[in-house]
């Protein structure tokens, strides 16, 4: 069998094997925290069942660099293929999934931020006349803080995220915790930078009324779109505008520290896929050797 082939099936069997533990576990409530320390640590979790497989795919890729091409060791093809099936389709499923959403119109909501590598605010004249001057720079806000986070992109990736750790409710679960404190996480960067909490219930309430359909994602079965809008969820409006009527709590300098600890996580996984990468392209064979021979044996 091809090198790159044997790959790509060990890499969706045993990545696939890797990922499903971590993607068996319930999700934990939030602890109480300002929504934007909040933010990361939900983005986190959303992303830890999938590091087993990455580290996997990395050892893989490691091992394939001082494979010979074609490889040749005995193994049971139809065997490993059969394996390879189930998360085959999930595999399959996600790919599609984001296709899908790559290929879709943006959302038709009044007021939101599209578009994945360049995000764009999207505001409807007709919203824009329905609002006063603080409502306008209140929701202006608020997409802004959906800009500078690339929140599009982001929905995006969580979005594949979820679907490679299909077909458990806890992924799900998962990823509307983080939507629904990511719109709170927004809300209060969009107030950290002047714009009134009451102004922002005000454009998310008369947002709602000129939308020509909410968006309720835990009940979408297709999604449609990655755009970050200002209305969230409804389902969960009435605590969001309660939360933007009542006064700020003192949020300096968790926006440096989040910062700070994105980039101590992106460093530190980075490390980890190199020695992954490493150890696979030293011990590779001598792991892989014996468990491709055992599929010829049985
Ligand atoms: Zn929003």
């Amino acid at each position: 069998m091809g090198r790159e082939t044997l790959l790509t099936i060990l890499v969706i069997l045993l990545g696939g094997l890797a990922a499903q533990p971590l993607a068996l576990w319930p999700r934990h409530p939030l602890p109480d925290e300002a929504p934007r320390i909040a933010e990361r640590r939900a983005w986190l979790r959303l992303w830890l069942p999938v590091v087993p497989a990455l580290l996997v795919a990395a050892w893989l890729f490691g091992w394939a660099l001082r494979e010979p091409d074609p490889v040749h060791d005995r193994f049971d093809h139809g065997m490993l293929v059969m394996a390879c099936l189930p998360f085959a389709v999930i595999v399959l499923r996600a790919v599609l999934r984001a296709t899908w959403v790559l290929l879709s119109e943006p959302a038709d909501l009044p007021i939101c931020t599209a578009g994945l590598l360049q995000p764009r605010i999207v505001f409807s004249p007709f919203l824009a006349r329905a609002l006063d001057e603080g409502q306008i720079r209140a929701a202006w806000e608020h997409e802004q803080a959906h800009v500078r986070h690339r929140d599009p992109l982001r929905i995006w990736l969580a979005q594949i995220a979820t679907d490679l750790q299909w077909p458990w409710p806890w992924a799900r679960d998962r990823f509307i915790a983080w939507l629904e404190i990511l719109e709170c996480a927004r809300d209060d960067e969009a107030r950290s930078r002047g714009a009134s909490g009451v102004d922002l219930a005000a454009a998310i309430l008369a947002t709602v009324r000129r939308s020509a359909e909410a968006r309720r994602p835990h009940e979408a079965l297709w999604p449609t779109t990655a755009d970050a809008a200002l209305i969230g969820d409804v389902q969960l409006l009435q605590s969001r505008i309660v939360r933007l009527l009542s006064p700020m709590p003192e949020i300096a300098g968790t926006q440096v520290h989040g910062a700070r600890q994105d980039l101590m996580a992106a460093a530190g996984l980075a490390a980890l896929l190199a020695i992954a990468c490493i150890l696979g392209a030293v011990y590779g064979e001598r792991i892989l050797h014996p468990l491709l021979l055992w599929t010829w044996t049985v």
